[in-house]
């Protein structure tokens, strides 16, 4: 055992130094069984372990990947034989609530959906969720400034963040727990750290900001002929339903039709037919049940009167809600393919259908059979698409993520999909981060002056260039 294995056993006691093969027994990642690499996982327990973890690796030159609940999407967690893996695994702790300040203080390694309970618990919610809500950290959805399903709402993870406590490379701690709404003293150091993908410090802590909860919910599933009735009925939604709009989900055609097609496992029967190009997703949360439903249902009445929705079903029971979701949030269905490619980008709503027309014109013009999904957080500007060169292989691999990242196809994928964003000045990553994946099309959507003051960031507070290495910048 090295010398520095040695120290760290110290730090945080044998049984939570792993190596050999009680590394590359776990899985790489959510996304690929492959055995996970590593020159050891260390497991602190809290945040002066993480100091001490990081003050003996800074000394040692050893490069650090943190791992939360290796849910990301964009190998910001990816590891190699040579480094430590910082598992925040023992650090899960929700320290406190304040239900006058609505506020949550957690330990970074919580699981996101224990946050949700216990802020239920209280009264309130917490205003961000995502499908990996069962698996996913907090200290990990704000190393990537997690999105998801409630952003047109409530904004992204940074939006939600009040307080941060960080260790630096060298071990110092920047604790900045701040429990208050307002606080302009200075520079917002924490904002920095959020989505910084663990290149810049380690999260151990934060205080959340919560919500007066909204426990009532109205679903409903749309269906569309014409994009500008995607858009129409967004504007009207947001405009009639007091505020009250929380999710607005939409699914291109092949996207719905792929999960509603009951002749694969694990599918759900179509709710509305299946010839339409566009479906959506709306949802409405409110504090009284008979007023919201009576808006909810007055504002798409309106809607369907003006035959801007098509057709649409409205769930009667929590059970026909989980099922219309299901379909959005079902995506293993489209990742069985293999290969695939997967992207999240953004750009602004309008520009969309414009877009999309040309990609799937040079992706038809390259790969003449291949499958092309799209779906995503449109009112966010946030697209996913999901590329299948060869659709015929569906449901062929349990590796769902795209593991042909050195293949010329998956570059060529990466120009049809990426290039088109700069001139829209869009983005590569609307909230999966950069991490490996994206590295080498920043260009696209950041200018050399961002990119140069990232890299002193990175320079200034990481000069050994210890954590995380290799990613972002
Ligand atoms: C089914 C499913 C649905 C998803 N939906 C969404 C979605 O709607 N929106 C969205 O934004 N993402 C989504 N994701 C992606 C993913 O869940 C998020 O990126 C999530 O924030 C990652 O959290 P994690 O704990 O798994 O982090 P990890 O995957 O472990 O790490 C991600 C990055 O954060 C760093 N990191 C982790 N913890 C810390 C820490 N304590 N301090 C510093 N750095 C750290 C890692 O080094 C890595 O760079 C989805 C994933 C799945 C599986």
């Amino acid at each position: 055992m090295s010398q520095l294995i040695s120290s760290l056993a110290t730090i945080v006691g044998s049984p939570n130094v792993l190596t050999g093969e009680e590394v590359t027994r776990n899985p790489k990642s959510h996304w690929d069984p492959s055995p996970l690499q590593g020159m050891a996982i260390v497991k602190p327990e809290n945040t002066e372990e993480v100091s001490a973890i990081l003050k003996a690796c800074y000394a040692a030159g050893q490069s650090v990947v943190t791992h939360g609940g290796v849910t990301g999407l964009a190998d910001g967690d990816h590891s190699t034989p040579q480094d430590i893996i910082l598992s925040m695994v023992r650090m899960n702790r929700i320290e406190s609530i304040d239900k006058i300040g609505q506020t949550v203080s957690v330990e970074a390694g919580c699981i996101l959906a224990a946050i949700q309970n216990a802020a239920e618990k209280a009264g309130l919610q917490y205003g961000v969720d995502l499908g990996a809500r069962g698996s996913c950290t907090i200290g990990g959805n704000i190393a990537t400034n997690a999105g998801g399903l409630s952003v047109l709402r409530y904004g992204m993870t940074r939006e939600q963040i009040l307080g941060l406590e960080v260790v630096l490379a060298n071990g110092t701690v920047m604790s900045s727990m701040n429990e208050i709404l307002k606080n302009n003293a200075g520079y917002d150091l924490k904002q920095l750290f959020i989505g910084s993908e663990g290149t810049l410090g380690v999260v151990t802590k934060a205080v959340l900001r919560l919500r007066p909860s909204t426990p009532c919910i109205n679903t409903a599933i749309l269906a569309f002929q014409h994009f500008d009735q995607v858009t129409r009925t967004l504007e009207i939604m947001s405009h009639g339903l007091n505020g009250q709009l929380n999710a607005y989900e939409v699914m291109w055609n092949e996207f719905y039709c792929l999960g509603t097609n009951t002749n694969i496992e694990g599918t759900i029967r179509p709710p509305l037919p299946p010839h339409y190009p566009f479906y959506a997703i709306l949802e409405s949360q409110g504090g009284n049940e008979e007023s919201d439903r009576e808006l909810f249902e007055s504002v798409l009445g309106s809607a369907l009167e003006e035959r801007v929705v098509e057709d649409a079903v409205v769930p009667q029971s929590e059970r026909g809600r989980a099922s219309i979701w299901r379909i959005r949030e079902n995506v293993d269905i489209v990742l069985s393919h293999d290969p695939k490619y997967i992207y999240d980008v953004s750009l602004p709503i309008n520009a969309m259908p414009g877009y999309l027309d040309g990609v799937r014109k040079a992706l038809i013009d390259r790969w003449p059979e291949v499958a092309f999904y799209v779906y995503g957080h449109l009112a966010d500007g946030n697209l996913h698409l999901i590329v299948a060169p060869k659709p015929s292989n569906l449901g062929s691999t349990r590796i769902k993520k795209n593991r042909h990242a050195h293949t010329e196809d998956y570059r060529i994928c990466n120009e049809i999909i990426y290039q088109p964003l700069g001139k829209l000045h869009g983005s590569i990553s609307a909230e999966h981060g950069i991490g490996l994946e994206k590295k080498n099309y920043m260009a696209l959507s950041r200018n050399s002056q961002e990119v140069e003051m990232m890299r002193l960031f990175k320079q200034t507070l990481d000069p050994a260039n210890i954590l995380n290495p290799g990613k972002i910048v």
